[in-house]
């Protein structure tokens, strides 16, 4: 992906529009600091010249204080510029950060499953880490620097045009070679960052596998694999950076010799008599001064190398659009939705069909009890109604409309789940009852867990509803975390429910308690019910027995259950479990 002149001024607007003021004060900082360094020299040639000639020397106090105080207000202003230009920077960049962040939150599960969370984490912020510099300082700092290169050559104009004429070719050379060397490493800095996105997805993988490594004794070979890791992040780190300091070295031998030309010149005229010893200095400072924008440019365009690989691995990302668009929007009627899905096929990427021409309804307010093998698709059916991937085929209507033409809000709304993995955030319990939505009461949160039968464990709360959980649901037992999941469903109060595996990891005093709640919770709504232990079934109106993406049997339960050759009566006899028919 190449980057043109247009998108970096795109960036540059976006991102520092809303700032402008304070840009236009860094700028007028910065151009201070630089006016200040090309007088300071001017001061030394007449105080050279004052002490040479035999000139008044009463004026040899007053331009040594000046030059102190020009010197002292010179750093004042860069200290000034730093403050600005930081403050500049950051604010872009996380204003920057927050919109990938959005882009990535968007993109759909078929992404997240081939990137993991420390990948991203390090796209986010190491790659826009490096584009501070080039948001803050880069444009100034390149303007700037050549203004200040125009200003000392122009003024050695109208003091020597000699001396002037010679460096200002050399000048002019140095910055050719520079432009023409300008981009040698932004592959290798693009190959940097790839490699420390690796590093922090590997560490991120492995940090929250903790516990699964250290019980199956892997630690000796994770250590391993992250040596190979670092290893590999040095080797490109290291090549990046020798390779970066060409632009930079390159410049710096051609100032040597720009530095000869000057000390030759001067000595000639001096040599002549046609200089005095402060112009013979003046010449050699302002040749020093010159050193200084050509190394600042220098340097900016190495930062602009990393930056620029940075842009190039952001805007990867953000041409990445997700597979699931949202719909214009749908209004449903209130109460339990119909469901309907007709003709449903879906696989995950290039992979065999999961689900295979699948059919089926379920009026307002019943329940259907989904069956089947481990790996038969019943986890990926819910994930097609909860609209988290789209069927390849069909179309599934809730509440007579196609999921497709519902927003993602709407959906979110009418369709509550409790999937086999509970997720609990490192916050207080309220926030993570409510999901961080502050409209809902606490007088509804609590008896919310009084109906999950809850109350024991929200009394021994210290703070109550503002206790903080631990990071990771840790502190919870599993049946514990999967019954505040269901507290999350009845605050949030769906009209389609979907519980996968809800009640399989509970004791049976909990699995007692929760089947009360479940009762009171599909009260007025459609429900599917996931479940490998039958007795979890007992309320379904319909089962649907699944086989390897297609329907093995669909019918009422009790019918079902009764009927002495269906596979689900046989499953019944074989499980031992009690089940009212
Ligand atoms: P279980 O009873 O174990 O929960 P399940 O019936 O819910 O099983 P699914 O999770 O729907 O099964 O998986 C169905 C098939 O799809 C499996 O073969 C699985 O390997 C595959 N699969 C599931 N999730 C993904 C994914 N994110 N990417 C690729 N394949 C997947
Ligand atoms: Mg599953």
């Amino acid at each position: 992906m190449h980057i043109h002149l247009k998108d970096y001024r795109q960036l540059l607007a976006t991102y520092l529009r809303p700032q402008l003021s304070r840009v236009i004060l860094l700028t007028l900082l910065l151009f201070g600091d630089i006016a200040l360094q090309l007088i300071n020299p001017q001061l030394i040639r007449l105080f050279i010249d004052t002490i040479t000639s035999s000139g008044p020397q009463g004026v040899l106090l007053p331009i040594a204080l000046l030059f102190i105080v020009v010197a002292v207000v010179q750093q004042g202003v860069k200290l000034w510029a730093t403050y600005i230009s930081e403050c500049v920077g950051w604010i872009a960049t996380n204003a920057l950060r927050i919109d990938l962040t959005l882009h990535l939150l968007r993109l759909d599960l078929s992404f997240h499953k081939v990137h993991t969370p420390g990948e991203l984490i390090e796209r986010v912020d190491g790659d826009i880490s490096a584009l501070s510099i080039f948001f803050s300082q880069f444009v100034i700092q390149i303007v700037g620097n050549l203004l200040l290169l125009f200003g000392i050559i122009l003024v050695l104009f109208f003091q020597d045009w000699r001396a002037a004429l010679a460096l200002g070719i050399s000048a002019l050379l140095l910055l050719i070679g520079v432009n023409v060397l300008r981009n040698i490493s932004i592959p290798h800095w693009k190959i940097f960052r790839q490699s420390s996105a690796e590093l922090y997805g590997f560490l991120e993988e492995r940090i929250s596998g903790t516990e699964d490594i250290r019980s199956s004794g892997a630690q000796a070979y994770m250590l391993r694999r992250l040596y190979r890791y670092t290893r590999e992040r040095l080797r490109t780190a290291r090549k990046a950076r020798i390779i970066s300091t060409i632009p930079w070295n390159v410049p710096n031998f051609m100032f040597a010799l720009m530095t000869l030309t000057a000390f030759l010149l001067i000595a000639q005229f001096y040599r002549n008599g046609t200089m005095t010893l402060g112009m013979a200095f003046l010449i050699y400072f302002y040749t020093q001064l010159l050193w200084q924008p050509i190394n600042a440019i220098s340097h900016q365009i190495e930062d602009f190398q990393k930056a620029s690989a940075g842009i190039v691995r952001i805007r990867e990302l953000l041409s990445i659009e997700s597979n699931l668009k949202d719909g214009p929007g749908a209004t449903f009627p209130p109460g339990a939705l119909p469901l309907v899905c007709e003709n449903i096929s879906f696989g995950y990427g290039e992979a065999e069909m999961v689900i295979k021409n699948l059919s089926f309804q379920l009026a307002p307010g019943e329940v259907l009890g989904l069956l089947g093998r481990t790996g038969s698709g019943k986890t990926t059916i819910t994930r097609l109604i909860a609209r988290l991937y789209d069927p390849e085929a069909g179309v599934i209507r809730l509440g007579g409309v196609d999921l497709r033409s519902a927003s993602f809000a709407d959906l979110r709304k009418a369709i509550g789940m409790v999937t086999q993995d509970v997720q609990l955030f490192h916050a207080t319990v309220r926030d993570n009852l409510t999901f961080f939505d502050h409209t809902i009461e606490d007088s509804c949160i609590v008896s919310a867990l009084g109906d999950l039968g809850l109350n024991d464990w929200y009394t021994a709360l210290p703070n109550g509803l503002d206790t903080i959980l631990p990071p990771n649901g840790g502190g919870l037992s599993a049946g514990e975390a999967q019954l505040l999941a269901f507290a999350r469903i009845f605050l949030c109060d769906p009209a389609l429910v979907i519980l996968d595996e809800a009640s399989s990891r509970l004791d049976p005093a909990t699995e007692g308690l929760l089947e009360q709640a479940i009762d009171k919770l599909l009260q007025g709504r459609t429900a599917i019910i996931i479940a490998h232990r039958l007795r979890t079934l007992q309320r379904a109106d319909t089962i649907l027995l699944l086989d390897d993406g297609e329907i093995c049997e669909y019918g009422p339960r009790a019918q079902l259950a009764n009927s002495s050759d269906s596979r689900f009566s046989q499953l019944l006899l074989t499980a031992h479990e009690e089940v009212l028919v």
